[in-house]
């Protein structure tokens, strides 16, 4: 059985396009979306991380500002400028790009983003909303993950659902997300014995830990879906998944690439979500 591939680049596409429509009717009413975007320090990957999401809020026509500091800017300062674009009214969505130096308490800093702006899900205001399962925003990854199963259809109630890794920002919420549609979640993490024991028995497993191709095709039940959001830099300088894609689509029934799997819906949901907060300030 070779996996059908979920293209995540086209699916971005699609949802790009209707933020586009919601973006343009707000702009005719006079409330134009708008991000901001704050980077800190020179890290390579953190520097093509925050272009890529500038230019795709021009192209969904949202007003997008880029804010780069030196790694040497302080916690205040950095503290003050969120404050500042917390009380914009130009601005609806405020992400602050991570990580951060280590100087800087990167919790502190999310916590200080006023959660009606916070897009990318991460304060614990919005945390908790999805908890509990209220209406906040989810953190862009695991929701542009559950939009591509809502995609190819997939019916999750009583499904088991293996999530490998517990990061607040992927593994975690992803998790909760899946619970909320009714699958039975396992969330496997570092201290998890027999990774293979609970990963073989996964209608759908979502990889989310950072080790290149550590998600061997003898760990897939054949059919299952597999969602690969790790982004593994090679010695070769090509990028890699946490799933050993080649041996892996040969057993999976749907299979997402890397790259060109769920970085691109990331990026898509970043833009939805600024668009709904834009609606919201617009009510
Ligand atoms: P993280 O380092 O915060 O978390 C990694 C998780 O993997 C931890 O919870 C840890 O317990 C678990 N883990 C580590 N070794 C393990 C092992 N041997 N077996 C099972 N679990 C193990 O990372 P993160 O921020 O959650 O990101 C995970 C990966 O996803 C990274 O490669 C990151 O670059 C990528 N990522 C991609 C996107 C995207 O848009 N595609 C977005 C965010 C993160």
């Amino acid at each position: 059985m070779t996996a059908q591939l979920i293209d995540g680049v086209a699916l971005a596409r699609q949802w790009r396009a209707r933020v586009a429509e919601r973006a343009a009717a707000l702009a005719a009413r006079g409330h134009r979306p708008g991000l901001a975007v704050i980077l800190v320090g020179d890290d390579p990957a953190s520097q093509v991380y925050v272009r890529n999401k500038v230019k795709a809020c021009g192209e969904a026509g949202i007003h997008s500002v880029l804010e780069t500091y030196p790694a040497s800017l302080t916690q205040d300062e950095l503290l003050a400028r969120i404050a500042a674009l917390n009380a914009d009214p130009t601005i609806h969505g405020i992400l602050v790009q991570l990580p951060l130096p280590p100087h800087i308490d990167a919790q502190r800093v999310i916590e200080a983003i006023a959660p009606a702006k916070d897009v990318d899900g991460f304060h614990v205001a919005n945390a908790g909303a999805l908890l509990v399962g209220q209406r906040g925003y989810w953190p862009c990854t695991p929701y542009g993950c559950m939009k591509m199963l809502e995609h190819i259809g997939i019916e999750l109630r009583g499904k088991h659902a293996v999530v490998i890794g517990r990061s607040n920002i992927v593994g975690k919420p992803m998790a909760l997300l899946l619970l909320q549609a009714n699958a039975t979640v396992t969330i496997c993490h570092s201290a998890t014995a027999n990774l293979a024991h609970h990963t073989r028995q996964a209608d759908v497993i979502v990889a989310a830990v950072g080790r290149p191709r550590m998600l061997t095709a003898d760990m897939v039940k054949p059919g299952a879906v597999v969602l690969d959001v790790g982004i593994n830099r090679l010695p070769d300088g090509k990028l890699c998944g946490d799933v050993d894609f080649d041996a892996v689509r040969e057993v999976a029934g749907w299979i997402t690439p890397v790259p060109g799997g769920v970085g691109p819906m990331t990026i898509a949901m970043l833009l939805l979500n600024t668009v709904e907060a834009a609606e919201r300030a617009a009510g």
